[in-house]
């Protein structure tokens, strides 16, 4: 297989550029190979979105919508091609793929598609005047994406950027090239202008081409803090739109009144789930004193029930990490946390069988870990770590929680288990982060806002708060009367 560009509404054939062998993380069999777009291509996506984007601004909301809603009936066509596909690429489980990843970015099309018709300005009566606005699209917009979720990610920015009016030219992680291209073809086929939306393949050097190239308007990233602030930095010269979707370290609060049961099932979705590999993880778990020792014997017992293994096998139920050198960095953390004195209770152990009884050795797998006597200052609760590693903390007060769980740099999200309803809402409102759950974790409806606080990022997606991410506002005012000058 040959990961080359997407634009103009064709891959593209020239393949005398830098390349790199793309991966199985579930053997690290290669699966084909990447060629890292040049100066050309981006020059060349560059004039292709600028006239597909001419055309596309003049198309009315409807005409754009029924574009988006086409597409999502074609992703939903293909579903299990691009499932195996993104499971092949990120190391997810296919009972994962098939149910969220293709799925979730059909969401975000419908949503968005439905909404095209819906934007407009408004009407302001000025007496012998009126005004009006127009919510402008914005130009060439710039998708950057990470790993985890890569169809996901790169629908969840194109379809609200093209419900607005806007092209895009997106650029995938360099680790998982395959199911943007065939986003891309799935708009072709459902009648999309060659051009309208663009894939350049690359590392960090594509997307610092396309933040600093003067002909793109707006750059979108779902990465890490130290990316986005790379991507800010860059977009400052040129006071260039940015959305930031970045990481975390997000606690998950468990009162002791709260249903034990549930709130272990969340405390797993929200660490082991794509094998941990999701922003809003809530990996700090603070758990109150009273159920401390009665949650975490079923956390321990449900956490050593996970079924590891062969990622494309429908009832695995945790897969592989992307990459060797991530897998190493997150046994580094898991080390690291073992030598600053935490009890590791249950994983950390990379598996040589899959619970088949399959041969996993040359993949790249951890066993879910547990961390016990944990504390706050500890690295292992400090920093991102984007694997299958949870941390249970204790707690007494409600005060001492939510300044503890306030304590870090990061805001993207928390969770609140309890059944004192006055309860959740006091706490959640005073916690630092922008997307929040009572009673539940890591539920992502794209009818509501998802983004960060802090340093977890800027601007929002999914909603109707992501349409003012991709338009420029234009105030009118129409005279009505004389022009009443001194002179
Ligand atoms: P990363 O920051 O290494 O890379 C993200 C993207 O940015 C990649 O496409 C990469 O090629 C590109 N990039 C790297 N350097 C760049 C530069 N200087 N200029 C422009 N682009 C550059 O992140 P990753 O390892 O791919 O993904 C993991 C991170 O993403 C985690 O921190 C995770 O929390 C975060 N994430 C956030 C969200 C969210 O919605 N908030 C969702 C998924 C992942």
């Amino acid at each position: 297989m040959e990961y080359t560009q997407f634009i103009d509404g064709a891959l593209t054939t020239n393949t005398n550029r830098e390349s790199w062998v793309n991966y199985n993380p579930a053997d690290n069999n290669p699966l084909g190979t990447v060629y890292q777009a040049n100066e050309e291509d981006i020059e060349a996506a560059v004039a292709s979105s600028q006239k597909a984007f001419q055309i596309w601004r003049t198309r009315t909301g409807a005409e754009r919508g029924r574009v988006l809603v086409k597409t999502a009936e074609i992703l939903r066509s293909r579903l299990e091609k691009i499932a195996l596909l993104e499971t092949q690429d990120v190391g997810k489980p296919l009972s994962e793929s098939l149910v969220v990843d293709v799925s979730s970015a059909a969401d975000a099309l419908e949503y968005f598609g439905g909404m095209a018709a819906t934007i407009h300005g408004d009407f302001v009566d000025l007496k012998n005047a009126f005004g009006y606005t127009r919510p402008e699209p914005l130009g060439i917009c710039a998708g950057i994406g990470a790993w985890n979720y890569p169809i996901q990610i790169a629908a969840w920015k194109a379809a609200p950027a093209l419900a607005c009016g806007n092209s895009m030219i997106f650029k995938p992680s360099e680790l998982t090239p395959a199911t943007a291209l065939e986003l891309a073809q799935a708009f072709m086929d459902a009648g999309a202008s060659p051009g309208l939306f663009n894939v350049v393949q690359g590392d960090g050097r594509v997307g610092a081409m396309l933040t600093a190239h003067p002909g793109i308007a707006k750059i979108s990233l779902t990465g890490s803090v130290a990316t986005g602030k790379k991507i800010f930095a860059g977009a400052a010269s040129q006071l260039k739109k940015v959305t930031l979707e970045l990481g975390g370290k997000s606690p998950l609060i468990v009162f002791e009144d709260a249903d034990i049961p549930n709130a272990v099932s969340a405390a797993l979705l929200a660490n082991f789930y794509t094998q941990g590999e999701v922003c809003s993880n809530g990996t700090r778990v603070f758990v109150q004193r009273k159920i401390y020792d009665s949650f975490l014997s079923q956390l321990r017992e449900r956490t050593e029930r996970i079924k590891v293994g062969d990622p494309a096998d429908t009832d695995t139920q945790m897969g592989a990490l992307i990459s060797k050198a991530h897998l190493e960095k997150v046994i580094g953390f898991i080390d690291a946390g073992k030598a600053a004195g935490a009890t590791l209770l249950t994983g950390g152990i990379r598996p040589e069988k899959d619970f088949k009884g399959r041969d996993i050795r040359f993949g790249n797998f951890l066993t879910p870990t547990i961390f016990t006597d944990c504390e706050d200052a500890m690295e292992i609760c400090k920093e991102e770590i984007f694997g299958p590693v949870l941390c249970i903390l204790c707690f007494d007060s409600e005060e001492e929680v939510i300044a503890r769980a306030n304590d870090s740099a990061y805001g993207l999200a928390a969770g609140v288990f309890t059944n004192d309803i006055k309860r959740g809402h006091r706490v959640i409102h005073q916690i630092q982060a922008g997307t929040c759950w009572i009673n539940n974790y890591n539920i992502t409806p794209i009818e509501l806002p998802f983004g960060g606080y802090k340093q977890s990022g800027l601007g929002r997606e999914n909603s109707l708060a992501a349409i003012q991410q991709y338009t420029q506002l234009k105030s009118v005012y129409v005279e009505l009367g004389n022009v009443d000058a001194p002179y």
